[in-house]
């Protein structure tokens, strides 16, 4: 995968960050034939597009996401054809715990309805004979077949492997410090090896997009939330599809174990931006309160401290922190694997073979930035996909393709323009 950065100095596009958005689009891009470069600063795929789950869903997915999410599945569909990663069309069941939560999931599909896609409300009975393994007794449930699943490991090698064929040069260990700009318009990346100039630059950099755009005074509103994960040994006789509920979710992992989380888990640190983007977050917090548990760390006064050394010159946190890996929440997840023991005691002798946690980028309405800057032509902003972006990741990098490129596109980027939040005008100076 390395290659010296001696490859030609100018690209027709170059990406910061080779996570699955930066590889998708890199690979529409190329597919359209031109040259592209994907920087990462350190292995691509490590960060969250390595972590996740591996959900490839449309339930519960924002309304303004479901072109996204439709237009993913044949993508997700046929490169399954050309490599193995798992990919799997096992259905998805999100399953109610009470009526509150089976009044929001059947609101989401009346919603949802007018997509024309296979969601549909599951009885008790049809419940348990899809999860004969469960004693649980759920107030109702939502069941889409055409929802699947993939080892996000195995389809990040794949996804590193492909684009590298269709002549995509990647770039790990390539720290981009700041974005050049000359003339108004964008022009290249200055990384830890030298400058590399470009037509169009874009900047796909996950948790740390934020902090990139910042180098030229354009201020994200993106905050970090971290969320763990466990994976299971192999287990004869488990359920197959996805499972979603407030107790625990799990899916079949290619080996035969499980992963295995519990999605009102999340924690975020107070650090400045915290206090900086209040205002912006604030409604969607309080919506989604139960689901995220706010920590007072040594974060604040840490992420103070790194702000001041991102930029030009000098070196940068991008390079100290070649891979985001946090600690997970052990104790959030023995809990998981005890309410899963009690509704499924198939897993009572289940050992857990590992745990690992993601940074997950979240921006106020939880809803991808896809857009150019209009302030400067040339730059492309591709992130903030708030939990979303592994299964929606390959719609997301053909709309951005589109996007560059200049081309008309049915896959809804009005709704992820970055003037949303303003972020074009005078209130970028101020943060
Ligand atoms: C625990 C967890 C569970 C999830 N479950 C699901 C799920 O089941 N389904 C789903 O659809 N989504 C899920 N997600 C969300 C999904 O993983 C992300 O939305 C998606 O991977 C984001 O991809 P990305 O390319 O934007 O970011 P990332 O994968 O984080 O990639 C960003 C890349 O940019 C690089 N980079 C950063 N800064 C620089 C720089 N200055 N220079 C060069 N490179 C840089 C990083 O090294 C990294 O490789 C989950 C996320 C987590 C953490």
């Amino acid at each position: 995968m390395t290659k010296p950065l001696s490859a030609p100095p100018h690209y027709d596009v170059v990406l910061a960050g080779g996570g699955i958005i930066g590889l998708c689009t890199a690979l529409f891009l190329r597919e359209k034939g031109l040259s592209v470069a994907v920087l990462d600063k350190g292995r691509p795929g490590y960060e969250q597009s390595s972590r996740n789950w591996g959900w490839v869903r449309t339930i519960n997915q924002a309304m303004e996401e479901l072109p996204l999410a439709l237009a993913s599945r044949p993508l997700w569909q046929h490169w399954a054809t050309e490599g193995d990663f798992g990919y799997a069309r096992t259905g998805l069941l999100s399953l109610a715990q009470d009526q509150e939560e089976w009044n929001a999931l059947e609101n989401w599909l009346a919603a949802a309805r007018h997509h024309g896609f296979d969601a549909r409300e599951l009885g008790r009975s049809e419940i348990s004979a899809l999860v004969p393994q469960s004693r649980g007794q759920w107030a109702g449930a939502l069941y889409s077949p055409g929802d699947a699943r993939a080892e996000p490991d195995l389809a990040m090698r794949f996804l590193v492997r492909k684009a590298e064929a269709a002549g995509v040069t990647i770039l790990p260990d390539t720290a981009v410090k700041s974005i050049d700009i000359q003339g108004g318009r964008a022009c290249g990346f200055e990384t830890e090896t030298g400058r590399i100039s470009a037509s169009s630059v874009v900047v796909a950099a996950g948790i740390w997009s934020r902090w990139l755009c910042k180098t030229v005074d354009i201020v994200l509103p993106q905050l970090k939330v971290i969320a763990s994960v466990l994976r299971t040994e192999p287990v004869d006789g488990g359920p197959d599809p996805i499972i979603a509920s407030s107790r625990f979710s799990l899916r079949r992992r290619m080996d035969g174990g499980y992963t295995v989380a519990q999605r009102n888990s999340s924690i975020t640190y107070v650090t400045p931006d915290s206090f900086r983007f209040l205002r912006e977050f604030m409604p969607n917090f309080l919506k989604q309160k139960k689901l995220l548990s706010v920590r007072i760390g040594s974060s604040f006064v840490d992420e103070l401290r790194q702000e001041r050394q991102f930029g030009k010159g000098r070196p940068n946190p991008f390079e100290q922190y070649r891979a985001c890996d946090p600690t997970p929440d052990r104790k959030t997840l023995a809990r998981t694997l005890q309410r899963l023991r009690e509704d499924m005691p198939m897993f009572e002798k289940t050992r857990v073979a590992a745990m690992w946690a993601g940074v997950i980028d979240v921006v106020p309405d939880a809803l991808p930035i896809l857009s150019p800057v209009a302030r400067y032509p040339g730059l492309f902003v591709a992130t903030g996909f708030s939990a979303h972006g592994f299964g929606i990741g390959p719609a997301s990098g053909k709309l951005m393709a589109n996007l560059i490129m200049g081309e008309p596109d049915t896959l809804g980027h009005e709704h992820f323009t970055l003037e949303r939040f303003g972020c074009n005008g005078e209130r970028t100076q101020a943060r």
